[in-house]
């Protein structure tokens, strides 16, 4: 470790929120967690580790690739493509046990290679997020009556997912899980044998146990944040990720002089202002410039000028104690108190990871200042999903 910008990845964090939604779950519901997009940017392979230890059995991804990567990272539980999946990637698919969502581009499911083993599909339902799925009953019947017809195929679930399970009313999601009973009843009538039955995201599973069905599939809060904090407060989730920097450089602006590109902010006293070695490559949003807030000794810093490619800049006027090579925090808990310049230039590059390792995980049963990733998203008009993801794999990732 070279540069002082990093994230930590609170594993003790995630088995705490995995706990947290088992305990809200009734038991015998079975629980499935999204690891897609390399387990929302905090590293699958950690992630994975975690989720056989905590004997979760059940996981989402994006694409057969993702699914690829799950079974190789040792996992052997369900491992479920939410998204769409083309007919040539089914024979891999089975061949890895990797169930899959019927996805349109099928074709006619009776000409379909003969599979090696059982490939199991999940139906979904489009009972209101007009994004995959059946419409109607009439579509899905003729769908399943050709899956349960082919011996190398197994239906092995009954989906669909809820579009606003977070919204202020709840209005949208009732909707739809009607709907959704309705078609479920309506197979059952046909004579079918529904297998599992599954709706609810995280905002569902925060919102009504009515919708958890035979499985939840849940993401966002396994990794420690409400899908909307201010809907659906979840203060027993503990945040995993957090995203480090530190200040290179402190100037002395004085009224009328510009900062950053295109000069964007001119100050109109005198100010402080601090270099953070972080920016928009890193996956501090550039839309942060003149509005993003870094948290410095548990004090709010105000972005000043344009986010750069790797720097970005900050206002430390109001906090006098402020100095160079002050670890700040660009989202998530303080910097423990061990974390100083001293410290970090005394240590071989080699031995900083073990390092801010140890004294993160000695440090975070203190009571600290967060800098909560859904309002630094906010205040980026996106949401910590997003900001999650797009954290660079030029960041160094340590495990906790
Ligand atoms: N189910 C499906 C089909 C999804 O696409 C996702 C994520 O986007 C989830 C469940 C998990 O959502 P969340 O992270 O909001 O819990």
């Amino acid at each position: 470790m070279y540069r002082a910008t990093f994230s930590v990845i609170d594993l003790r964090a995630f088995a705490h929120n995995l706990r947290v939604v088992k305990e809200r779950i009734q038991a015998g519901t079975e629980l499935l967690v999204t690891v897609k997009a390399n387990a929302y940017g905090h590293g699958v392979g950690p992630i994975i580790q975690v989720l056989r230890e905590e004997g979760v059995r059940a996981v989402g991804v994006a694409s057969l690739e993702e699914g690829l990567q799950v079974r190789a990272c040792g996992y052997d539980g369900m491992v479920l493509i939410l998204g769409s999946v083309g007919p040539q990637e089914l024979a891999v698919a089975a061949e890895n046990r990797i169930d899959v969502s019927y996805t349109d581009t099928w074709g006619d499911i009776a000409q379909l290679p003969k599979m090696s083993r059982s490939l199991r599909v999940h139906t979904p339902f489009d009972t209101g997020m007009n994004r995959l799925g059946f419409k109607s009953i009439e579509d899905a019947k003729v769908v399943i009556a050709q899956i349960v017809k082919r011996p190398d195929m197994e239906w092995a679930g009954v989906s669909t997912h809820l579009a606003c399970s977070d919204g202020e009313s709840d209005a949208h999601a009732v909707e739809q899980v009607e709907r959704f009973v309705g078609m479920t009843r309506q197979l059952r009538e046909l004579g079918y044998q529904v297998p599992r039955v599954h709706a609810s995201n995280s905002g569902g599973v925060l919102r009504n146990p009515k919708w958890n069905f035979d499985m939840v599939r849940i993401g966002i809060v396994a990794y420690g944040y409400s899908p909307d904090e201010y809907v659906l407060p979840a203060p027993e989730l503990q945040p995993v990720m957090h995203f480090y920097s530190a200040i290179t450089r402190i100037a002395t602006v004085t009224p009328g002089e510009t900062i950053g590109y295109g000069a964007t902010f001119t100050a109109n006293k005198e100010m402080r202002v601090a270099t953070v070695a972080a920016g928009y490559a890193d996956g501090y949003p550039r839309v942060l410039s003149n509005v993003g807030k870094v948290l410095v000794h548990g004090v709010l810093a105000p972005v000043v000028g344009r986010v750069c490619m790797d720097q970005l800049m900050i206002d430390v006027s109001h906090i006098p104690t402020a100095r160079v090579g002050d670890f700040v925090t660009l989202f998530g808990i303080e910097p423990p108190a061990a974390w100083t310049i001293e410290a970090w230039n005394a240590r071989l590059p080699a031995d900083r990871d073990a390092w801010l390792v140890e004294t993160f995980a000695q440090a975070r049963n203190v009571q600290r200042n967060v800098l909560s990733l859904s309002d630094v998203a906010s205040l980026a008009g996106t949401i910590s999903y997003e900001m999650a993801c797009q954290v660079n794999p030029r960041v160094p990732k340590l495990y906790a």
